[in-house]
């Protein structure tokens, strides 16, 4: 039977031969204690991500300058949402490039007067 010696970080009960010295020489932590102390900068290293992928910026439309009919679009593949003046639906996405996932997205006023030219029943 080994004696079980107490984490004093996470009071898990560990053999004596797994003990390390605690990082302030207080006390006695664990193998995997000793290593989150030891190791705390190059896991934050592993944690960070490579390499951070810059999205792209859609192209910026130029302001017409007469007033048009702005419309909402989103694409269905990348989520993206923007605003056309023109006719996008046969648009490639400006974010993701892709074709044919060009769907209108209705205003709340488009929507609301949709309503009111409902017929009723
Ligand atoms: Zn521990
Ligand atoms: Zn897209």
């Amino acid at each position: 039977m080994e004696p079980l010696v107490t984490c004093t970080k996470c009071s898990t009960n560990v053999p004596v031969k797994d003990l390390r010295a605690d990082k302030t020489g207080r006390g006695w932590v664990c193998i995997a204690c000793y290593n989150r102390q030891h190791n705390k900068i190059s896991h934050q290293d592993i944690l960070q991500k490579p390499q951070t992928v810059k999205k792209q910026e859609p192209p910026e439309v130029p302001q017409n300058k007469e007033p048009r009919k702005i419309s909402s679009y989103k694409c269905v593949g990348c989520k993206y949402k923007f605003e056309s003046s023109v006719n996008a639906l046969d648009k490639q996405c400006p974010y993701c490039s892709r074709l044919g996932t060009i769907e209108k997205v209705q205003s709340a006023s488009e929507i609301l007067s949709s309503i009111r030219d409902m017929p009723h029943y």
